[in-house]
């Protein structure tokens, strides 16, 4: 048995607990958690001063880039950045699954427990057996052009089958409203719909997006016509954001994470809560990609103003400088200061752990469950805020 005290315990779903005391199992199963009159020294009882966090929950990640980290410059935009993962993507003869396993073990020591990561192909599948992380795996499925429907959607059965006989956690879903067409919408759709498993978009990631599907016109137009060489006559702008677009194909009973944001609207959001229950619906934030590729943040005042479940990721080491839930909540707090350290806390553990739907071991502190437990120090404590400073160290 082991009991871990510190300053503050954050335990994820509710208020913090000055000078309280954790106590666990060998296995790293919540026994207790106390708040003693007087902290006292009492055996075999370690003191941090520092807030305790359960383990991180990183909702959105691609393994499979971490060997393109450093290879893509800020700033080029979405339709920029999709070119040069698609060139570099290819061309790469690197050691993909290297890159991978060093990702998996600086995620664990950067304090996060489970990870929502995107997968193209079975590569990530070996780091995922080994690693102590839990991964829930979206199966990302891509195909502008309708006549790619039915080859994109077996090859996405066939990378299912195998994580699945893997015994890993896995799901397919589309990659994004722009680069998936009608009839591979509708085959994931019917897909998903019998198996009710979890479903996560990239949404409106960019204005070129909105523009896309307004007007037709815009940097993702350009990037499908002449990066990819795709023939886009087809394609019938509806006049409408991406999100009020798709919406139908992604079924209310699904769980379903909505990635990135940045460009969603107090429309988009009225329409979403018209037409879908906020229970299980995510709102996944990865500001510091943001602010990577279109140096732009998501209105997160906005999300805050409708209490939606906000979570957080990493996204990929291609458009991020770590893979570090903690600088994410930096960045937040940094730019939008009314965001109390308790919420940041919520949204980086409890609320990742909903959307992956593995809240009966992750994400709170509370008995019989196993989230794992991070240390954070450099706490700002007059104001409860985190600091520049502030770093993670794992405990359990
Ligand atoms: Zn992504």
């Amino acid at each position: 048995m082991r009991k871990i005290a510190a300053t503050y315990i954050f335990t994820g779903n509710q208020p913090p607990i000055k000078n309280g005391i954790l106590s666990l199992d060998d296995n790293g199963t919540i026994l207790n958690i106390s708040q003693p009159e007087n902290l006292t020294e009492q055996q075999n009882l370690e003191f941090y001063s520092g807030i305790l966090v359960p383990g991180f929950v990183n909702a959105h990640c691609h393994l499979e880039l971490s060997h393109l980290k450093g290879r893509i410059e800020e700033n080029t935009g979405i339709g920029g950045f999709v070119g040069k993962i698609n060139l570099l993507r290819n061309t790469e003869t690197g050691d993909v699954e290297k890159a991978m396993q060093t990702a998996d073990k600086l995620m664990w020591a950067a304090g996060i427990a489970a990870t929502g990561d995107i997968s193209n192909s079975l590569l990530s599948i070996d780091t995922k057996r080994k690693s102590r992380i839990f991964y829930h795996t979206f199966i990302e499925t891509f195909g502008f052009h309708p006549s790619r429907a039915e080859r994109a959607f077996d090859f996405a059965l066939y990378l299912e089958n195998n994580f699945s006989e893997n015994g890993l956690a896995c799901s397919v879903v589309p990659h994004s409203p722009y680069s998936v067409s009608q009839a591979l919408f509708e085959k994931i759709r019917d897909h998903v719909a019998q198996k009710r498993s979890i479903l996560s978009i990239h949404n409106q990631e960019s204005q070129s997006e909105t523009e896309f599907f307004e007007t037709g016109t815009g940097g993702i137009a350009t990037h499908i016509a002449e990066n990819l060489g795709i023939d886009i006559s087809h394609w019938k702008p509806t006049g409408k954001s991406s999100l009020v677009s798709i919406l139908e194909y992604l079924p209310k009973e699904n769980t379903l994470l909505l990635v990135h944001n940045t460009f969603t609207t107090g429309p988009d959001i009225e329409f979403l809560l018209e037409n879908r229950a906020p229970g299980n619906t995510f709102f996944v934030l990865c500001p510091g990609s943001n602010l990577y590729i279109e140096n732009a943040l998501p209105p997160v005042p906005l999300f805050r103003k409708h209490n939606l479940n906000i979570c957080l990721g990493t996204d990929s080491l291609a458009s991020n400088h770590q893979l570090s839930v903690l600088e994410e909540m930096k960045i937040l707090q940094q730019n939008f200061e009314e965001t109390g350290l308790e919420e940041l806390v919520k949204w980086a553990c409890v609320n990742g752990a909903k959307a992956l739907g593995i809240d009966n071991t992750f994400g709170s502190f509370e008995t019989g469950k196993t989230p794992g437990v991070n240390l954070i120090t450099g706490i700002d404590f007059r104001n409860l805020k985190l600091t520049e400073k502030s770093k993670i160290k794992r405990l359990v």
